[in-house]
């Protein structure tokens, strides 16, 4: 296993490290450490949860500390951009934790409370700026903060900087910025805005991606329907059936369950494949491929399509079978909306299922709404009770929280399955406050268009 000292880490970060109670890096700090420590930039496909702020932070900390001492006034050399007062905090904290035993000095300025008090610590000096936009902007009106020394810049939780409208703040204030620098962009999703938005701010970038985290599944689109056992295949019938099925992965616990379920959906129209261990490799790649290219439509597969299976617009993922594990659950359901497309993830869960289900529930700190029988949309049923016809059963109260089968109604229109929320209204800038639901990809909107911002990249240093 990867240690810190294998990334080869200053004495001074490794022993801050240690102090945080680490005893071996992340997948996300084991990939983009060295790349950073080597001066790449990097475009990071990682959530909050992850351990991405120490991969950032590290390497940079780093790189600072080997620069020549600064004479006279600190200006910042690293520019951190978050859209949010809390993620900006949380990563000004770690700059100060993971720096206590280097000499550099860092600060964090956010909109919400007076100017004075951030106004100060920047004039007296520091190395580190951590910044919500909107703050910044305004600072740099009042030419409080010279951004004419940031060597390295980043840009945190990206695609929540778009999605809360910062796109033009963030053009404006990296436009400050030297082009002389190295630039590192993380995003739990990458769009075609995020990628778009890549490619204009960062310089030849190796890209970075790591399995979603157990915190932040909610940004995945969830439903569930209770129902008996037998009345699983009907379902999946109506369920793959349904218009805005383009590409679905259908996840079994048993290779014989993945082999049943795939002759039962080949009777019909639509063209279903299997992938599971008994399948030999060229044959699964063959599977896979097809599937990649839409050729088939439903793939039907066990937990070892779940891990690493890189097929973007996966609409939907549908387990058959609850997951024995949550984490499984988790990577099963991280198959879908990537890259920012259209996707949502559907549970079929029967009486003796109930208790996984509650796991999973209390494990991702989420109930899954209950889905609407597709078909029943016509009925003209408001807020119908979900699963109340094909084989529906009550389910056993779920130990530890409220029953599953108590959920509300997902809405009230009765769409064969729940529509995505509205985006909420944007607020003033910097005034969004806590982590709150993350949006949702599954919104099938046509992602707008990057303002275009010029960036021609000097050769490196
Ligand atoms: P982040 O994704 O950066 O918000 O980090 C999520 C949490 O993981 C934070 O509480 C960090 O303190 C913690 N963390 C970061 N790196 C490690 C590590 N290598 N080992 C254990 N915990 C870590």
């Amino acid at each position: 296993m990867t240690s810190f000292k294998d990334l080869n880490l200053i004495p001074e970060l490794l022993q801050a490290v240690a102090e945080e109670g680490y005893t071996s890096p992340t997948p996300i700090q084991e990939k983009a450490i060295p790349l950073l420590l080597d001066g790449k930039d990097v475009l990071g496909c990682a959530q909050t949860g992850t351990g991405k702020t120490a991969a950032f932070t590290l390497p940079i900390l780093q790189r600072l500390a080997a620069e020549p001492a600064i004479v006279g006034k600190r200006e910042p050399r690293c520019l951190i951009l978050a859209p949010t007062r809390e993620l900006a905090q949380q990563i000004g904290d770690s700059v100060t934790a993971y720096g206590r035993r280097t000499a550099i000095t860092g600060t964090t300025i956010y909109g919400g409370v007076s100017q004075g008090a951030q106004a100060r610590a920047v004039r007296a000096g520091v190395d580190v700026l951590v910044a919500t936009p909107g703050r910044l902007l305004d600072l740099m009106g009042q030419a409080i903060v010279p951004l004419n020394s940031v060597r390295y810049l980043v840009l945190d939780e990206a695609d929540r900087m778009l999605d809360m409208g910062f796109l033009p703040d963030v053009l404006r204030i990296v436009r400050k910025v030297p082009l002389r620098r190295q630039t590192m962009l993380f995003s739990a999703t990458l769009s075609r805005e995020i990628v778009e938005l890549a490619k204009e701010l960062l310089h030849e970038p190796v890209r970075v991606d790591v399995a979603p985290s157990s915190t932040t599944v909610e940004r995945v689109r969830q439903v569930v329907y209770h129902v008996s056992r037998n009345a699983k295949g009907p379902l999946l019938d109506r369920l793959v059936a349904m218009p805005d099925v383009e590409r679905a992965l259908v996840f079994t616990r048993t290779k014989r369950g993945a082999n049943q379920v795939v002759e039962r959906l080949n009777l019909g129209p639509i063209r279903a494949d299997v992938m599971h261990a008994d399948r030999g490799q060229s044959a699964r790649e063959k599977s896979l491929e097809s599937f990649k290219v839409g050729t088939t439509r439903v793939l039907v597969a066990t937990d070892i399509a779940s891990r690493g299976l890189d097929v973007d617009n996966i609409t939907h993922v549908i387990n058959f079978d609850v997951p024995d594990e949550p984490d499984a659950y988790v990577h099963r359901i991280g198959r879908t909306a990537r890259a920012g497309a259209h996707g949502l993830a559907i549970t079929l869960c029967d009486r003796e299922e109930e208790g996984k289900l509650a796991a999973i529930e209390k494990a991702i700190r989420l109930k899954i709404p209950e889905g609407e029988m597709p078909g029943k949309a016509a009925s003209g049923r408001a807020g119908g009770h979900a699963g109340a016809k094909a084989g529906a059963h009550t389910p056993a109260a779920p130990h530890g929280h409220a029953p599953a089968h108590a959920h509300a109604p997902v809405h009230a229109h009765a769409p064969a399955y729940p529509a995505p929320p509205a985006p909420d209204a944007a607020p003033a800038r910097d005034e969004r406050h806590g982590p709150g639901p993350a949006p949702l990809t599954a919104s099938g909107e046509e992602p707008k268009k990057v303002g275009r911002l010029r960036q021609r990249h000097p050769r490196r240093r």
